[in-house]
């Protein structure tokens, strides 16, 4: 395809282990993605019905290929009596947020019920049992957040790993713990950002799903990540140590420049050792 031919972007549908991802993301276009469990919506694109169905909208920042949809989304879900929505967003936004949607509720004549919730970077919310989120400081030209899903996990004590099944039914008899938590950060979602972030948010590096955007590739588009506060493909190819450690790597907000069966090539030249974890968003939609 080329660059004179940009095409509307496709929904994706991903199912990544445990984790179903629906979505749509091209930059300046739109992105919002849905995420089960727990069935919250990270960003609103335009506005989909699918992220009307979350009672949890994590909202990155402002710029309205993300953010457009949340005024359609809160009338949705007020004229469809849903739960009361929580529009998680950046503390800084809160208030030019607020003052908008207000604006949409007085235009609609309609009351909307949501709560906004600004967060600053490392502060948490729970999300669903044993889920959390956790926001985390991107690199973009807006006030931004990235997420964190974390998970709490139940699993025997290390100390206890080589006793037998009838030791430990003994030792949990006596009610001695026999298990212990741990938190894993279980998918962390980027929204717009810069290369900066792998330092802003050295938790990416635990994460088993990593959904970072790659909105620009080839030599023609090298500077313009930087200007933006976007990523460039060659980012993530001189960071490739920090990726290694991923189970699935979702790249997603490309640019209307590019289509996903050009970014899947770049990948498998440049990043070959990563490219059957990578998915790239679209790219099957694409070729059907
Ligand atoms: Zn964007
Ligand atoms: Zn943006």
């Amino acid at each position: 395809m080329s660059a004179d031919a940009p095409r509307t972007p496709a929904r994706a549908r991903l199912r990544l282990g445990e984790l179903s991802i629906e979505g749509r993301s091209r930059a300046g276009e739109e992105t919002w993605f849905r995420v089960h469990p727990p069935g919250l919506a990270f960003d609103a694109g335009r506005g989909a019905h699918e992220v009307a169905g979350a009672r949890d909208l994590f909202l990155t920042h402002g710029h309205l290929d993300h953010a457009l949809g949340v005024p359609w989304v809160l009338s949705q879900r007020t004229l469809h009596h849903r739960d009361a929505t929580r529009v998680v967003c950046p503390r800084a936004i809160t208030a030019e947020l607020g003052s908008w949607l207000e604006g949409a509720a007085r235009l609609e004549g309609v009351a909307y019920r949501f709560e906004i919730v600004g967060l600053e970077p490392g502060e948490r919310l729970a999300v669903g049992r044993d889920l959390e989120i956790e926001a985390f400081a991107t690199e973009h030209v807006r006030p931004s957040l990235g997420y964190h899903l974390l998970r709490r996990r139940r699993r025997l004590r290390a100390d206890l790993a080589g006793l037998s099944g009838r030791e430990i039914a003994g030792l949990r008899a006596r009610g001695l713990p026999v298990e212990e938590e741990r938190e894993e950060v279980w998918l962390s979602y980027c929204g717009d950002t810069g290369a900066g972030v792998f330092d802003l948010a050295p938790r990416l590096a635990e994460s088993r799903v990593l959904m970072i955007e790659c909105t620009f590739l080839g030599n023609a588009m090298r500077g313009r990540e930087t200007l933006y506060g976007h990523l460039h493909l060659a980012d993530l190819v001189e960071r490739r140590d920090r990726l290694a450690g991923h189970e699935w790597i979702v790249l997603h907000h490309l640019s209307r420049r590019h289509c996903a069966a050009q970014l899947r090539a770049e990948v498998e030249r440049s990043l070959p050792e990563l490219a059957s974890r990578i998915r790239i968003l679209g790219e099957e939609e694409e070729r059907t």
